[in-house]
């Protein structure tokens, strides 16, 4: 079985950051990502509060973070994470493509988009909805979409939308957006943006493409149909916690607990980023979780062998 100093689980920021620093303290790393390297940003277009860049593209930044910590020699393999054996001297990894061993672990499996979970939405998946603006904005020009949230999200993702669409409406469940102030100023000037407040999706209805949407006014409990082209949902995240079955305390939504080291409670074995219980959920957030688990990482080795 292939031995390392420390192996990381996921590829997006949190992961490349602690690649960086791992490699630079001289451990030899492992990094597995299941899919594209850079998480989220991997289909997010703009990134505008990513300190030191003004703008850059999602996915440049995701492959930029990944490109410096391989240069200083980070292995990166992609496998999906089946189980973890996180007791002892050595923490295994299971993957489909065999096992590996590292004398620590940090845990940075980020996130994937929430469902609505109303009827039709599986349906409808990939024929008029979609969690990914980025991969399928351009399909949807001169076209009517909805976009489902009030968070930073779906506003943001909604604007990009807007490139294409002749109109978005962002229906949101409250009367108050969720997301942050800036985004709201730029959404509410935007021309091709309106809202449909106090709002709930029941169903998204089609024939073979989506044509209609079911929908509540919460506030007069009063329901209505809307024609539309496409849905795009942005109800939040939840942390890809599942691989580890219950084997490490966590809250109701799978975020583990961790200390300010990200320690968790196995000695060895780290959390950062948004798989972490009260992370700020932000790229600048990510790279400093990976970096702060990297050096307590190797500390643990450190004051253990
Ligand atoms: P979020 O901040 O959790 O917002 C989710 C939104 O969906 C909320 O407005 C919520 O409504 C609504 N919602 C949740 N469940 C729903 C349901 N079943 N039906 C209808 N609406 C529902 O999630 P997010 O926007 O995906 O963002 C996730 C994290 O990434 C956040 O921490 C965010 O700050 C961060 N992020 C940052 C940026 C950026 O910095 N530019 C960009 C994207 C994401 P309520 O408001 O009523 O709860």
């Amino acid at each position: 079985m292939d031995t390392y100093d420390l192996i990381i689980l996921g590829g997006g920021p949190t992961g490349a950051a602690a690649g960086l620093y791992g490699t630079r303290a001289r451990m030899n790393t492992l990094l597995i990502e299941r899919g594209l390297v850079g998480g989220q940003l991997a289909v997010t277009e703009d990134v505008e509060n990513y300190p030191g860049f003004e703008h850059i593209l999602g996915p440049e930044l995701g492959q930029k973070l990944m490109d410096h910590a391989e240069k200083f020699g980070l292995h990166v393999e992609y496998a999906e994470v089946e189980d973890v054996e996180l007791e002892g001297d050595y923490k295994i990894v299971k993957t489909d493509d065999g096992e590996v061993r590292a004398k620590t672990l940090i845990i940075a499996t980020g996130s994937m988009h929430n469902k609505l979970e109303v009827p039709g939405e599986d349906e409808f998946s990939g024929r008029g909805v979609s969690y990914c603006a980025v991969c399928d904005g351009a399909f949807f020009r001169d076209k009517e979409l909805v976009v489902v949230g009030g968070g930073d999200a779906a506003i943001e993702e909604g604007a990009y939308l807007t490139r294409f669409a002749s109109k978005v409406t962002i229906i949101h469940r409250r009367d108050e957006l969720r997301a942050q102030k800036i985004l709201q100023e730029r959404a509410f000037a935007n021309e091709k943006m309106d809202f449909l407040w106090s709002t709930t999706v029941q169903e998204i209805k089609g024939n073979g493409l989506v044509d209609t949407l079911v929908l509540k006014d919460v506030k007069q409990d009063s329901m209505y149909e809307r024609a539309i082209d496409g849905v795009f949902i942005y109800v939040g995240l939840t942390p890809n916690t599942q691989f580890l079955k219950g084997k490490l305390p966590a809250d109701e939504q799978g975020h583990l607990h961790v200390n300010l080291k990200m320690e968790t409670q196995f000695p060895g074995v780290f959390a950062a980023g948004d798989v972490r219980q009260q992370s700020a959920r932000q790229v600048a957030s990510a790279v400093g979780d990976g970096a702060t688990a990297a050096i307590f990482a190797e500390k643990y080795i450190a004051e253990n062998s």
